[in-house]
């Protein structure tokens, strides 16, 4: 089955040009302005920070909030010509946070820079703020740098990925999130999947004696769909239960059931989403060598980087980690050790593509490679980028993909197709995405939270 979102009408199909996609050679034409004067032997003090060329500095940069099937933020920057890019600046149940810090405090230092500055715009945004890393910090400064891209590929004409070093494969492998509570569920979610072109599958199941596990969708039969949605649009975030013990005990079972029912072939992958000790975690991976996982993704507590030291001891079963890191100093260990065989991290939370790009650059000399997150909380504009990265990277993994819904697909229209199993990121110029003001408007911000978990003693555990 393909997917095809539909392109954006300026995007037409006649061909007609995008009216904020300016010629970039007559941009190039233009007098450099002051930073020319930087190599002049009469000058020898530093150019100023802020030199821009007359059409390529920043005019504006708004932070746009909309929950249509839940909350995203959207940073859109333009430029004196008129040129616009979006990046993604959404943070999962602390979503304001990023608001705030954007709008509050580098909406203010962005007006007036060149825009084709990106590192050196990264750079200053990192280190000028003196407190640096941190997820609120990383998410804006990513959103920044995905929309500092998107400008200066529609600069270029060319999509994104082509300024990467252009495409290293044909489409991107992508996983989709098979789920149930109990194995006939479970079967009909992953033939779910495979029907709409899925080749790859996370398979995540209900335990005997938890009420609400992660990663459990609501069933069809309910009206819901497979795809699972954690954030609850509620005041305070929901209770969920947990007993590791009855996880261990039940785990293996379900993935013998679904290897006798689907073969060996089926790519598997299974999410223990931070909740188990090294040792629980080792045992799992032992325990899981027979079915031939792809990975087993967030075993131990990711800020404890030695924990996987000791599961890697013990097991075979391929690890992936990193979807709540937000800089590389967050992956030393794991990957120059070799403890992990894919990194997680989303472009959104990372710093952008920017970072990511040196993050896998630093993984892929311990052929370590990318699985690149993608949730539903990554906005179309952050799956974009992960796609336009996905493409031109050589040590490509695997790319998570759960799909949004229509509300979210009117407010972001995406150029990014899905065809038997295929993601690509498309040939529209830049990132390929355009945000609908009129439609983004009618969804107001909620309050949303991500669950957590007590043990049956009620001790708050690692959700
Ligand atoms: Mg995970």
């Amino acid at each position: 089955m393909t997917t095809q979102h539909p392109t954006s009408t300026e995007h037409a199909s006649t061909g007609a040009a995008d009216p904020r996609d300016v010629d970039a050679r007559d941009v190039d034409a233009r007098d450099p302005g002051p930073a020319s004067a930087t190599t002049s032997t009469a000058s020898r003090t530093a150019p100023p920070a802020r030199t821009a060329r007359p059409g390529s500095a920043i005019r504006s940069a708004e932070v746009l909030v909309t929950s249509p099937d839940r909350n995203f933020v959207t940073l859109r920057i333009t430029t004196e010509d008129g040129v616009v890019g979006l990046g993604d600046a959404t943070l999962n149940g602390r979503e304001l946070s990023v608001v705030s810090y954007l709008r509050d405090h580098v909406v203010p230092l962005l007006v007036g820079r060149d825009a084709h500055r990106i590192e050196d715009t990264w750079q200053f945004l990192y280190r000028s703020a003196y407190w640096r890393r941190g997820p609120v910090t990383m998410a804006a400064i990513a959103a920044v740098d995905v929309a500092l891209w998107d400008i200066k590929a529609r600069y270029a004409r060319m999509p994104l990925y082509q300024l990467l070093g252009g495409a290293s494969r044909n489409g991107i492998m992508a996983y989709g999130h098979a789920s149930g509570r109990d194995l006939p569920e479970l079967f009909d979610s992953i033939r779910r999947h495979q029907d709409l072109g899925f080749r790859s599958i996370r398979v995540q199941t209900s335990v005997p004696g938890i009420d609400a596990v992660y990663g459990v969708a609501a069933q069809p039969s309910s009206g819901g769909r497979y795809d699972y949605e954690p954030a609850q649009r509620a005041p305070l975030p929901a209770e969920e239960d947990w007993d590791t013990r009855a996880y261990l005990r039940h785990i293996p079972a379900v993935f013998e059931a679904v290897r006798n029912e689907f073969g060996p072939e089926l790519p598997l992958l299974h999410d223990g989403h931070h909740r188990m000790t090294p040792i629980q975690a080792a045992r799992l991976g032992k325990d899981l060598e027979p079915y031939d996982l792809f990975w087993l993704e967030d075993c131990t507590p990711a800020e404890n980087q030695e924990a996987l030291r000791l599961v890697r001891q013990h097991t075979t079963t391929p690890l992936a980690i990193g979807e709540v890191f937000n800089t590389v100093w967050d992956y030393q260990t794991v990957i120059r050790e070799q403890l992990i065989d894919y990194v997680r991290s989303a472009v959104t939370h990372t710093g952008g593509i920017s970072a990511l790009r040196r993050i896998l650059d630093f993984a892929a000399q311990y052929q370590i490679k990318s699985g690149i997150h993608g949730p539903t909380d990554i906005s179309p504009v952050g799956m974009a980028a992960a796609l336009h990265l996905d493409l031109a990277i050589h040590n490509f993994g695997i790319q998570e993909y759960m799909q949004h819904g229509a509300r979210t697909d009117e407010v972001f229209r995406q150029s990014f197709t899905f065809t038997d199993g295929f993601l690509h990121p498309g040939e529209q110029n830049g990132l390929g995405v355009v945000y609908d003001d009129e439609v983004a408007d009618r969804f107001e911000y909620q309050p949303a939270y991500l669950p957590f978990n007590r043990l049956k003693d009620g001790t708050v555990h690692d959700w």
